[in-house]
């Protein structure tokens, strides 16, 4: 016995049709719909018994409809398997006058009676949506990209008139102080200032750009090894402060070591800044979370006032004016940007009076060990 010789009769054939997930129908050389199985009525709305005997144009929108016996004419002088509009956008009509995205297969079918198709039409709106969605994320990433560029080429290229500017003022001062009155000295003080400022500035958002501009492989970074690293690199202020920087147990994670350094060097900084009236007493501390690290970085300092622990993390944000504390708003912005790149999370718990724990997670993989 054939397989094929398993189908007896149409109701047969409709119950293995029935089982196919897509919506399957078989027209005639006329182009009536002579057969519809189940997953065409959820399709296009129309029940069974509606569809047997209506043209297959039925199911196609108004705007195709003309068009639509033509190309079944040429299908019919060449059918051979194939997918229906190569590289056409093909709709579905349901019965409700809406339209959704489709895809169709056709074959055809030589019987005594005739030249039967049979085309399976598959639902593709969610690919379509899909689609959409990664179109649009792919062109928000090239804006994105776009923007850090000019972020980066704008700061890097005010770098060198900046430094002339700043040169050519000192000199001012330095040489031509004895020249000018008070006004004019207590000017060129202050433009000095203001350009210094400017060149923080700038330094800052170069820095701030290059987190994602210029970022290097990740690596099995010990953080040890990066908090032995920062706090060389802040020798001079915490000697300065006379401060006490110490640890705990710190493990291996998978990241840039160089953000990291620059990260956990900013957020010591700023426990040696926004010190109070004791010593600065800094503390960096590791635990493990489920499948991450929570790094935390406590300080004894001023603390921070809760309606501010969000947007202290924004660029610009600052809570006290240049002369209090000096800086320019963007190093947690940093700091968030780094422990993004790295697929965690960075906040801040903190009383005013009562000093800030910076806390911030890092995955912790399987590679690594404490
Ligand atoms: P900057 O220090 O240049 O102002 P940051 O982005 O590093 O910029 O910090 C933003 C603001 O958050 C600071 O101006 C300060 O008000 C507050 N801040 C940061 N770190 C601390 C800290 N350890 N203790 C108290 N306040 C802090």
């Amino acid at each position: 016995m054939t397989p094929t010789s398993a189908i007896h009769t149409a109701e047969q054939l409709t119950a293995i049709l029935d089982s196919v997930p897509a919506g399957v129908i078989l027209v005639d050389a006329q182009g009536v719909i002579r057969l519809a199985n189940a997953q065409m009525e959820r399709l296009f709305g129309w029940t069974r018994d509606e569809l047997v005997g209506q043209p297959v144009e039925l199911l196609v929108p108004r705007r195709s409809r003309a068009a639509h016996p033509a190309q079944r004419a040429s299908y019919a002088a060449n059918p051979r398997a194939r997918p229906m509009g190569e590289g056409r956008d093909l709709f579905g009509l349901r019965k409700d006058g809406s339209e959704f995205p489709v895809e169709v297969g056709l074959n055809s079918i030589a019987s005594e009676k005739g030249v039967f198709v049979v085309s399976a039409i598959v639902d593709i709106s969610e690919r379509e949506q899909t689609k959409a969605l990664r179109q649009a994320v792919d062109a928000l990433e090239r804006s994105n990209i776009d923007l850090q560029r000019f972020a980066y080429a704008a700061s890097h290229d005010l770098q060198t008139p900046m430094r002339a500017i700043a040169g050519f003022v000192g000199l001012l001062g330095a040489q031509y102080a004895e020249q000018l009155d008070d006004q004019g000295r207590d000017w060129i003080r202050r433009t000095l200032e203001a350009t210094q400022h400017m060149q923080e500035l700038v330094h800052d958002l170069l820095e701030y750009s290059r987190v994602d501009a210029r970022p290097q492989r990740f690596e099995r970074v010990p953080l040890d090894v990066v908090f032995d690293h920062a706090l060389s690199l802040l020798q001079i202020p915490i000697a300065e402060a006379q401060a006490v920087v110490t640890r705990g147990a710190l493990p291996i994670v998978l990241g840039d070591r160089a953000q990291l350094v620059q990260l956990v060097l900013e957020l010591i900084g700023n426990g040696l800044k926004y010190r109070g009236s004791e010593p600065p007493h800094i503390h960096v501390d590791a635990e493990r979370d489920g499948h991450e690290w929570r790094i935390s970085v406590r300080d004894n300092g001023i603390g921070i006032e809760p309606r501010h622990h969000e947007r202290i993390f924004e660029m610009f944000q600052r809570l006290h004016d240049q002369r209090t504390y000096p800086g320019t708003g963007i190093g947690l912005a940093v700091c968030r940007r780094v422990v993004l790149r790295h697929g965690g999370r960075i906040w801040v718990e903190s009383t005013p009076g009562e000093g800030a724990t910076f806390l911030f997670t890092l995955p912790a993989s399987s590679q690594e060990s404490s």
